[in-house]
């Protein structure tokens, strides 16, 4: 009897699919890589080198369903043309990350969340990469799983996931699942349906069993409404500023020390040790912290990697002082809730410093969440978008200024003439990029670059 080949085809030529494709080809597969767009010359070459047949500008759809299996890439939405058919003709369809789980018994950390997934991530990666594991960097942040599977080997995967990546996991099961906080992003992909979004978000949880640990923060309503509707045998975690039971990672003395309390391991650290500031980067501390606590850590190695880790770009990241006013990035707060985390980390003052820039493309944004923030902490908003009008009608009369701008050059003008010394100037804009960037972190470069280019002049 001859066993044939399995046939996979693979969506999008990014990091990931590039990556799927290798494992599958080295895995003796008969593979197909497919893009709409256009790939790079660095990825091309990678197929070209490994003889992996290939397109960019279309798709060849006899081709693509003539398919075994189909990995997708995160990006594209499940109502794109090809995923219609594709769904149409009954081929099963993964993510690069189910793919790669496939093919090794490493630890998978896998962390999820609306707001703080790659810091959390980077700084997981960080303790578990200090205290000298093994570890590979996966998802949307680091380097392909599936290459690094193929190519690499090692102990532990520590994987940041999207609510799209986790849409296409079925039988891949993590050891430790860590959940930030669930609060409306991405709603358009999700018919607008916020339940859509959380189940998406919950598949974090599949397949895990009662050796498996569940850390997320307890606070938050939306997860726990979802926990009581579902059920896993996952020992859970959760974190918390104040103890209230089960609680694994807290405050105590008043608010001055952070406690982990796990079987395996308690220990206390001072929370002004912290490397990372403001009450959002505690949670992803005490998330980290866990993590690398159920991971047999020692208490020394997590308490200096956690004081000692330097911060990740475009995320309350310190620009430069510039007469007396500091300028701050935060350039990845892409919706309202980040830049509430934001200006709630902003120090407080008795008159508002804070000069704020936001806007961008509105995924169906609603301000009231930060609109006591602003009315403590903002002393003018710099509107820059191609079209401001939603924020200059939330945001006007409750702010003493508000600014009009359509670029960055107008932006960064606005901020500073609207800034005095001791002022703070923050991009933490609460929207998507697309309008006027290529992305969040072409716009958080142009705008240090505009920062910076100040100092010279
Ligand atoms: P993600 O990868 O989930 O987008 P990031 O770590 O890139 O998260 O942080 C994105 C933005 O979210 C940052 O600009 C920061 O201000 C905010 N943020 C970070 N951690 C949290 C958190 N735990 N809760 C809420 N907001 C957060």
């Amino acid at each position: 009897m001859t066993v044939e080949t399995k046939y996979m085809v693979v969506l999008g030529g990014g990091e990931s699919g590039v990556g799927a494709a290798i494992l599958a080809k080295d895995k003796g597969m008969k593979v197909f890589l497919s893009d709409a767009g256009t790939i790079t010359p660095h990825y091309a070459a990678m197929l070209d080198a490994e003889g992996i047949d290939w397109e960019q500008g279309g798709h060849s759809m006899e081709r693509i369903l003539a398919a075994d299996e189909v990995v997708k890439s995160p990006g594209i939405p499940p109502t794109a043309p090809v995923m219609q058919s594709i769904a149409g003709a009954g081929i099963p369809v993964i993510s690069e990350i189910e793919f790669a789980g496939r093919y090794t018994d490493a630890k998978m950390v896998c962390i999820t969340g609306s707001n703080g997934k790659t810091t959390t991530t980077m700084l997981i990666y960080h303790i578990l990469n200090s205290a000298g594991l093994n570890v590979g960097l996966a998802g949307n942040v680091g380097r392909s799983m599936a290459l690094q599977v193929a190519r690499e080997h090692h102990d532990v995967y520590v994987i940041e996931l999207s609510s799209f990546q986790l849409e296409n996991m079925y039988d891949f099961k993590a050891n430790v699942a860590v959940m930030l906080n669930i609060t409306p992003d991405h709603l358009d992909r999700y018919d607008y349906k916020m339940q859509n979004y959380v189940n998406a978000k919950f598949r974090i949880l599949n397949n895990m069993t009662y050796t498996d640990a569940f850390i997320f923060w307890e606070d938050d309503p939306v997860i726990q409404a979802q926990l009581k509707k579902i059920k896993s045998e996952a020992e859970l975690y959760p974190f918390a500023c104040e103890r209230h039971g089960i609680t694994a990672a807290y405050l105590i003395d008043d608010d001055e020390n952070l406690e982990f309390d796990t079987p395996e391991l308690k220990f206390k650290m001072p929370r002004a040790e912290l490397s990372l500031n403001g009450l959002h980067n505690l949670y992803n501390s005490m998330a980290a912290g866990l993590s690398a606590c159920l991971l047999d850590i020692k208490k020394e190695d997590i308490r200096r990697a956690l004081s000692n880790f330097e911060g990740v770009e475009h995320r309350l990241e310190f620009v430069a002082d510039i007469d007396g006013v500091r300028y701050i990035n935060d350039s990845k707060a892409t919706n309202v809730n980040s830049c509430w985390y934001a200006l709630e980390s902003m120090p407080s003052v008795a008159t508002p410093n804070v000069v704020l820039i936001l806007g961008g493309k509105d995924k169906g944004n609603d301000y009231t969440e930060i609109e006591s923030l602003v009315s403590s902490k903002v002393k003018t908003i710099v509107c820059m978008g191609k079209d401001n009008t939603k924020l200059l009608d939330f945001f006007s009369g409750k702010v003493p200024e508000i600014i009009d701008t359509h670029s960055l050059d107008e932006a960064v003008d606005a901020c500073v003439r609207a800034s005095v010394p001791g002022d703070i100037v923050l991009l933490s804009p609460c929207c998507a990029s697309f309008d006027l960037f290529k992305s969040y972190e072409h716009r958080g470069h142009l705008f240090k670059e505009a920062v910076n280019n100040m100092r010279k002049d």
